[in-house]
């Protein structure tokens, strides 16, 4: 890579975490950012899953490092562990990508207060608790770089997901709302919102034949997306390449909102 690449998309010394970062779009993130040169902190509440992505960056060889943190963050309590442990590891964090979400799909008339709660903790407050935190020890080193992962919701309200959409729609908000405060400290706040990505989280979707072609025949790029798609996005918002981005919403969408 030549040099010019090197210092706009080169993360070498920084330490990144990533929440949900045991499968599917958050793992496909983590070892990016890890090609990119920064050592990863990978997150889910299972410990037995995260060690085996810790392995498989360890086995690449890349020359950093990879940790592994446990933590639940519908749990705020948990989330602040989770970042101030983040910190500790090596004394800074550099990147944080707010990636873990879930989603629960019911008819909003009886979409009930157990599964609404749910994802507004995870999606939205677990976010928010996570920026606060990390946010407030970037400030102080005047530097950092936030990344949330928002979704198609963030602009459109989905069906039967009322929840998640709302969830979503707040997370493009709080993006604006943080970059305007922080953008002329050294902290860039972003978002990716991902179009219909191949993960478990989209396994309703992907196995409904009607919806699933629905899907498909709207998407411009004429494919559904795969983890590997959020790579280049996650690198230039991570890196000094997007040093003059802020409270930006990127779609990675295969074209769906140009439509
Ligand atoms: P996924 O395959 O279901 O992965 C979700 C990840 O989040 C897993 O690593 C999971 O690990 C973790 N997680 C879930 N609940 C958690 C909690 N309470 N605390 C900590 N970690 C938790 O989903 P994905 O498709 O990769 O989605 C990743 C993000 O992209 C989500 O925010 C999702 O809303 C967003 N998104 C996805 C799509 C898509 O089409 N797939 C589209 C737009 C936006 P454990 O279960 O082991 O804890």
């Amino acid at each position: 890579m030549s040099l010019f690449l090197q210092q706009k998309f080169g993360l070498a010394g920084k330490v990144a975490l990533v929440t949900g970062s045991s499968q599917g779009l958050g793992k496909a993130m983590a070892i990016a950012l890890a090609r990119a040169g920064a050592d990863v902190i990978i997150n889910g509440r299972d410990d037995a899953k995260l060690a085996p992505v810790v392995a498989e960056i360890t086995a690449l060889n890349l020359g950093v490092r990879a940790h592994a943190i446990a933590a639940d963050l519908g749990d705020r309590a948990a989330v602040q562990r989770l970042i101030e442990q983040a910190i500790a590891w090596q004394g800074h964090l550099d990147i944080l990508v707010n990636n873990a979400g879930i989603i629960k799909r019911t008819p909003a008339a009886d979409h009930s207060d157990a599964d609404w709660d749910a994802v507004i903790d995870v999606n939205l407050n677990g976010v928010f608790t996570a920026c606060r935190a990390a946010g407030k020890h970037m400030l102080a080193r005047g530097s950092g770089k936030i990344i949330n992962i928002a979704s198609l919701l963030t602009f459109f309200g989905g069906i039967t997901v009322p929840g998640y959409a709302a969830s979503k729609g707040a997370v493009g908000q709080l993006t604006k709302a943080l970059s305007n405060e922080w953008a002329s400290k050294g902290v860039n706040v972003n978002a990716i919102a991902p179009g219909y990505m191949r993960t478990d989280n989209t396994v309703a979707l992907q196995a409904d034949a009607v919806r699933s072609k629905e899907i498909l025949s709207r998407i411009p790029a004429g494919r559904w997306g795969e983890p590997s798609d959020m790579e280049g996005a996650i690198i230039f918002l991570a890196s000094a390449a997007s040093d003059y981005l802020s409270g930006h919403v990127m779609t990675v969408d295969g074209g769906w909102c140009g439509r």
